[in-house]
């Protein structure tokens, strides 16, 4: 089964309600979001009768609570070796999967981090010191780790350093990881050939950790490290490719979340999807 959708809003006044709406009027069957500004700190409560609302009209068309993901928001640093600006990230991260807990979410997007001058192995320590910190009182919420186009000092760019931040991880059951096309690409993986990309994070990490795949075309060549996504079918990965990730049989039923970007500030998402299930294959 196809679940695909895209990054939608959630705000104040109609939060996971109005994030369904959204993702319905891409014609999505699910969706992503941050449960704030992910450039800042600020969070109101969660009304939970509009979780209710939300869940209620979710039932009714089938949309699935599970492949529902959140985004952790982009300024959380684990790998920050400044103790105070790591302690934050840690104490806001956890305030995160609580919220995520309250709205029934149950899988959590994070950036790993960038180790801002520290070295990688400290980096990956201080994510691993985290996470495992984060988990202590986290039940239900899997956190999974993003893989990064390797712009500056980002950890997590290779699927070593992804495994080596499992590995440090003490209840695997909390831990999973959501390949990024676009950063993947970035990277320097050559996605006409996803058989062999495919096969190899299966050979590092293990494919069972991919719990999302965030679908986006690139501005850049393979190997840029840059980080510019685009829209489907217009950049350097191409329409194939992508329908080749989004149609994988080892990837099927996994949540495929478009993140590219808005054409003239309109969200091009409902044409995407549209472009992606005309292609079913
Ligand atoms: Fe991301
Ligand atoms: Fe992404
Ligand atoms: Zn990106």
């Amino acid at each position: 089964m196809l679940y695909i959708g895209s990054h939608v809003g959630f705000n104040k006044n109609s939060q996971l309600l109005g994030s369904l709406e959204e993702a319905l009027s891409y014609n999505a069957n699910t969706f992503m979001f941050y449960t704030g500004a992910p450039q800042n700190t600020m969070r109101y409560p969660i009304d939970d009768k509009l979780t209710q609302e939300a869940y209620d009209k979710m039932q009714e068309l089938g949309i699935l609570l599970d492949k529902v993901i959140v985004h952790a928001p982009y300024i959380i640093n684990l790998a920050n070796p400044v103790e105070e600006k790591h302690r934050f990230a840690v104490n806001f991260l956890s305030e995160e999967v609580k919220r995520c807990e309250k709205l029934g979410i149950t899988k959590m997007v994070l950036h790993p981090g960038s180790h801002v001058g520290c070295g990688i192995d400290n980096g990956i320590k201080n994510i691993v010191d985290g996470l495992n910190e984060i988990m202590k009182n986290n039940q239900s919420v899997c956190i999974l780790l993003e893989t990064m186009a390797g712009k500056g000092s980002e950890v997590g760019s290779n699927f070593e350093e992804i495994k080596r931040i499992i590995d440090g991880v003490e209840k695997k059951e909390l831990i999973g990881v959501c390949m990024d096309t676009c950063h993947m690409h970035d990277a320097g993986y050559d996605l006409n050939d996803f058989d062999k990309v495919l096969n190899d994070f299966d050979k590092i990490v293990g494919l069972s950790y991919v719990k999302c795949i965030h679908i986006n075309d690139s501005k850049n060549i393979c190997g840029a490290r840059r980080d510019r996504h685009e829209n489907i079918g217009k950049g350097y990965i191409g329409l194939e490719n992508l329908l080749n990730v989004i149609y994988h049989k080892k990837l099927d039923n996994i949540t495929k979340i478009l993140e590219t970007p808005y054409i003239n500030d309109v969200a091009p998402y409902k044409e995407e999807i549209a472009l992606i299930r005309k292609n079913a294959r």
